[in-house]
């Protein structure tokens, strides 16, 4: 698990941007990255395909993902003020990380947790 999670500046401002374009439904991304000495730096991001959008919970099959190493993990949008994780957020986990964006989507509004649900601190770097 990373000790220290690195956002890349342009790839948060986009699962910002991203979110609030699929208010008020949930949206999903894929993130890539590297994960080196316990620290993941965030680099690009994958709309994951036949992702559906729905009002409860978003979500794609994951045997529909590309064989993809540098996945290191997902983020998703709460149409709600509630950042916290779902049971079914923690039993679709991939990767590292399970970043969750609450309404409104603004930069205080981005979450990351590890696999059990635990919350992780992470900074965006320009
Ligand atoms: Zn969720």
């Amino acid at each position: 698990m990373p000790k220290k999670i690195i956002f890349k500046r342009d790839v948060f401002n986009s699962i910002l941007s991203y979110c609030k374009m699929h208010h008020p439904y949930e949206g999903i991304l894929l993130l890539r990255g590297s994960n080196k000495k316990d620290i993941l730096i965030i680099e690009s991001l994958i709309v994951p395909p036949f992702s559906w959008h729905g009002a409860a919970e978003s979500g794609f099959p994951s045997w529909m993902l590309p064989f993809d190493m540098s996945i290191v993990g997902s983020a998703h949008s709460h149409p709600s003020h509630n950042a916290s994780p779902s049971l079914t957020d923690l039993h679709n986990f991939t990767g590292f990380v399970s970043v969750i964006v609450r309404y409104p989507y603004e930069d205080n509004d981005l979450f990351a947790y590890d696999a059990d649900g635990k919350q992780l601190e992470y900074t965006v770097q320009n």
